[in-house]
């Protein structure tokens, strides 16, 4: 490893003692953490001896520091990235657009009539749909695409490469559809709809603030419209291009 290399070199060179975090492949399988603690011994006149290391297992505090990053950066409920992982990503995305002279789509998507499978199916049903929702949204995407969960049963997408406009729209057309799909939950069936509002860059807006806002005032007007539907930012007011 050439952290561990130059860290022995700064030691020689130093004399200092140096502590490292160091991840390292057990025999039996997994990995094992450790925090090394190095110190160079020399004679007197001046002429490295040896090394001396002492190490901890620190394991379990990298599984914890690992578990707390994921859980500062996920949907507990779905797993999939929250509102802050989404707004690292789009402010990238953003860079690498204006950089390239690339253009995007952002989504937002809110379930239709969400609150009547609460009232009528019970909350769990309703958090096992939020779960299989993310799963069939997600699987309409491609890899480089962030699908995140706002809050409740509001989801944004961010499609950072898409040469013309219908390439989201086609994208949100597939959503809608796989979504329709009749769901089976504990041992009920049914189905949902949703409602889509999209924004394009930079068409719509230059700013990440500007860009959703006019993505929800999309969806906002796609919900007045009858929902199950996609509303594009500069279409609103005119007829919806549905499922
Ligand atoms: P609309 O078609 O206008 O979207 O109607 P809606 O009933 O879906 O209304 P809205 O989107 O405003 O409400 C979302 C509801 O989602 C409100 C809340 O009770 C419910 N909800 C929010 N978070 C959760 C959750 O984590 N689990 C479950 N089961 N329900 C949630
Ligand atoms: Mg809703």
């Amino acid at each position: 490893m050439e952290r561990v290399k130059q860290s022995f070199k700064h030691m020689v060179s130093t004399r200092e003692t140096m502590i490292l975090e160091l991840q390292l492949k057990r025999f039996t399988n997994g990995w094992l953490w450790v925090e090394a603690s190095g110190k160079p011994v020399f004679d007197e006149r001046g002429n490295l001896l040896h090394f001396v290391i002492v190490s901890r297992d620190i394991t379990e505090r990298k599984m914890y520091e690992k578990r707390l990053e994921h859980l500062a950066f996920h949907d507990s409920l779905t797993g999939l990235p929250n509102r802050r992982m989404f707004r690292d990503r789009f402010r990238q995305a953003l860079e690498e657009a204006d950089r390239h002279g690339r253009k995007m789509a952002v989504m937002y998507m809110d379930i239709d009539k969400f609150k009547s499978i609460n009232d009528t199916l019970g909350h769990e049903v309703g958090d096992e749909l939020l779960r299989q929702f993310a799963h069939r949204v997600q699987a309409c995407l491609r890899p480089y695409d962030t699908l995140a969960r706002q809050g409740g049963d509001e989801f944004t997408i961010l499609l950072p490469e898409i040469t013309a406009q219908e390439d989201a729209v086609s994208i949100a057309k597939r959503i809608l559809a796989a979504i329709q799909e009749p769901w089976e939950i504990s041992g009920q069936v049914f189905h949902t709809t949703s409602s889509v509002g999209v924004a394009f860059y930079p068409m719509d807006g230059s700013t990440r603030h500007e860009l959703l806002r006019h993505a929800d005032e999309a969806l906002y007007d796609a919900k007045k419209d009858g929902r199950n539907t996609i509303k594009a930012y500069a279409m609103r007011g005119h007829q919806s291009s549905n499922g």
